[in-house]
């Protein structure tokens, strides 16, 4: 298979990834490279143990630990950390979590440019883009812009260890959204389609072994690899109509990220496989099914992922709403964004019905 194009535009980030189990223990260099003395430490509540830990190994590089990290990087949170890092004088950010914490370290980079290390404990990928999703009075805006890109990542397989099995499984299909919609991206080159290919191969071979032991760390290294792949295209190429319903979803009606993500996936892919059945060909040939969507909607269930939206509290009552809102500014599809079929998706989403054929 070949992924020439004839003409393309293609753009990539400077970013230093060092990938192992156990890299993290490379901290200290890696600081120490970016030319920095004093480095914050940020988390979640509850991953605070292990941002102290951190703290306590890199001694006196260590200026202080953060850990109010929350979801969709609200502002008021940021600008408490903002006030942190000036007040203990630090000068870069360690994050280490998921794309929550990435998200504050990226906020926090957007306003004081500070250099920033992060060492991913999911799989979601915002580590390695440069947008950044943030919330306030209930509104979440996005802003892209080359000073939120992370300058080093610390993928770290021992870390996602710890990870729940079904948050493996969310987490992992969220992953795998942004390499699926990068197959038919309008903007896609052969390095995105490439690294997106191989991103869905990595998880179409590990999650299993993983779900079957959370604690094979060979198996996380690969699921690990696969998000790294899948987040760098993600920072190369633009998303489509399962990102667009995926944030009316979450934006508009709170349903949880990754499992959004989850359900929705299967029943957009096979939306957008009338249009483009090509370039979704290599799904159906990862996953073995019959066709893109159906093949994602097989591994999803036999994952264990949650497959209806009903079961994540969305209301049947609220499809035509959720319609309204994600045909009137839709992001750019291959295949027309229009009314009524994206009502019969949304039943089926809400349903845990298999995508229309
Ligand atoms: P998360 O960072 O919110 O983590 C969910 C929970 O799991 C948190 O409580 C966290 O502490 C815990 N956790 C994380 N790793 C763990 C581990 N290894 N073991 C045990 N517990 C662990 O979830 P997420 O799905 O990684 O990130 C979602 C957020 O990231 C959303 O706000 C989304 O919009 C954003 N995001 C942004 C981008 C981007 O490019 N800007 C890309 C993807 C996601």
């Amino acid at each position: 298979m070949s992924f020439f194009q004839a003409s393309f535009d293609a753009r990539s980030a400077a970013v230093r990834v060092r990938f192992g189990a156990g890299v993290r223990h490379k901290l200290a260099d890696e600081i120490g490279r970016l030319g920095c003395h004093r480095a914050l430490i940020l988390s979640t509540p509850p991953q605070a143990e292990g941002a102290m830990q951190l703290a306590a190994d890199l001694k006196g590089l260590a200026a202080g630990v953060f850990t109010r990290a929350a979801m969709h990087t609200p502002v008021a949170v940021t600008d408490d950390a903002v006030a942190h890092v000036r007040s203990v004088d630090a000068d870069c950010l360690v994050a280490l979590g998921g794309g929550s914490t990435t998200g504050l370290g990226k906020a926090i980079a957007y306003r004081t440019d500070l250099p920033q290390i992060v060492i991913p404990t999911t799989y979601a990928g915002s580590e390695a883009t440069w947008i950044l999703g943030q919330t306030e009075n209930g509104v979440k805006t996005t802003v892209a812009d080359p000073i939120i890109q992370p300058e080093v990542i610390l993928y770290d397989a021992e870390l996602v260890r710890t990870l729940p099995v079904d948050m493996t499984v969310t987490s992992a299909l969220n992953a795998m959204a942004h390499a699926a919609e990068a197959l038919y991206a309008e903007n896609r080159n052969p390095m995105s389609t490439m690294l997106a290919i191989e991103g869905l191969r990595a998880f179409a071979a590990a999650l299993p072994r993983v779900i079957e032991n959370p604690q094979d760390l060979d198996a996380r290294g690969e699921t690990l690899y696969g998000a790294w792949l899948c987040g760098t295209v993600l920072g190369q190429v633009g998303m489509a109509l399962h990102h667009k319903l995926c944030h009316t979803l979450g934006g508009s009606f709170d349903l949880p990220h990754a499992e959004t993500h989850a359900v929705v996936l299967p029943h957009a892919i096979a939306y957008n496989a009338h249009a483009v059945p090509d370039l979704l060909a290599p799904v159906a040939e990862i996953f073995g099914g019959s066709s893109p969507g159906q093949a994602l909607f097989d591994f999803a269930r036999s994952m264990g992922a949650p497959s209806s939206l009903r079961e994540l509290g969305f209301k049947r009552d609220d499809i035509s709403k959720a319609t309204d809102l994600a045909t009137r500014k839709p992001y750019w599809n291959p295949q027309p964004v229009a009314r009524p079929a994206i009502d019969e998706l949304l039943l089926a989403a809400w349903a845990g019905d298999p995508p229309a054929a």
